[in-house]
């Protein structure tokens, strides 16, 4: 219990740490911004008791204590999302973490790995949302720490397609799983891009997509991509629809997808695998339902591929039409 809420204090800690990346990032001032926060409105620095994560949001109701104004409901959803994902992470790998009195130190470094990608994937959700980017920061240096993370910890490469076919080292093994990961991720969704303009004769995927899967692929390996990629596309296109059936307007960003897929692609790859590879043929051999349900989702994929268009474009039609806001302006 005191394990988990620690994890919980962390993530919001880290969670609020994540604000600022995504509060700065998108408009390069990460570092020339200063270290002190300011208020989005009046720009008058926050004290440190007002920027407490969550705790000062729900003390101040979620109003400027300078000026009055609405402070962003981003802020403490960030923080509080981060806190239940390092709790799940914890939680996860409580277990193995504890051997009597000693901590298991590859464990230990395994949960920070993790910490670090899901933190990750939530930053870059939430720009790609406000912004539709995934910028380059978060990817490259994802890549780096993935393959530092196959290095430390090979043991969260084991198993898989590769791991049943070659005679490797763990250490060998996880290398070349965070590479091929890394290759794939990214040649993929490249490939869905080339493929999208032979079709739409457009753009169809920015270059923030694919080394978006360059890094996470560094972290979960191919088995992990194939199943990111699947996820990716079908809640895509199911949000998607019911999002233009909704506003009419089919504009979606696809990263918080991705993510969603990165982690079924990290926490869940053997179950996705074994529901893919036995139980749904057995089902689909089995059932009435079996045929029309492919056909569907065969469609669901097509579907995801226009939206993926769609963005592109409107990506296009806004950098060419608005100039980029200053910093401060990325509440407004
Ligand atoms: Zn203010």
């Amino acid at each position: 219990m005191v394990f988990g809420a620690a994890s919980f204090v962390l993530g919001l800690i880290v969670g609020s740490f994540l604000n600022v990346v995504i509060h700065r990032v998108p408009y390069g001032t990460f570092f020339s911004a200063g270290r002190r926060s300011h208020c989005p409105h009046c720009d008058v620095a926050i004290a440190w008791y007002d920027n407490l994560p969550l705790i000062s949001w729900l003390v101040l109701c979620g109003k400027g204590r300078c000026c009055g104004q609405k402070i962003s409901a981003r802020y403490p959803a960030v923080e509080v999302l981060t806190g239940i994902a390092f709790f799940l992470i914890a939680l996860r790998h409580e277990s193995s973490l504890f051997s009597g009195a000693s901590i298991d130190s590859t464990r230990a470094a395994w949960s920070l790995f993790d910490f670090w990608l899901v933190g990750s994937l939530i930053a870059a959700s939430a720009i790609d949302i406000q912004h539709r980017i995934l910028p380059d920061v978060i990817n490259f240096i994802g890549i780096g720490v993935g393959f530092v993370a196959a290095l430390v910890v090979p043991e969260a490469h084991a198993g898989g397609w590769l791991a049943s076919t070659a005679e490797l080292q763990p250490s060998g093994l996880a290398l070349l799983n965070a590479s091929l990961g890394c290759v794939l991720g990214a040649g993929s969704l490249y490939l869905v891009g080339v493929l999208g303009k032979v079709v739409y004769r457009t753009e169809a995927m920015g270059l923030g997509d694919v080394k978006f899967m360059a890094f996470t692929g560094a972290f979960i390996g191919p088995d992990g991509v194939l199943t990111a990629l699947l996820v990716a596309c079908v809640v895509g296109a199911v949000v998607g629809l019911i999002s233009t059936i909704r506003t009419g307007d089919p504009l979606i960003p696809f990263g918080p997808f991705l993510a969603i897929g990165v982690l079924v692609g990290r926490f869940w790859r053997d179950d996705m695998g074994r529901i893919l590879t036995e139980e749904w043929p057995r089902w689909v051999q089995g059932s009435r339902w079996g045929l029309p349900v492919m056909g569907g989702m065969s469609l669901l994929s097509l579907g995801a591929l226009f939206l993926l268009r769609r963005r592109r474009r409107r990506r296009d039609h806004d950098e060419s039409n608005f100039p980029p806001a200053a910093d401060g302006q990325a509440d407004s």
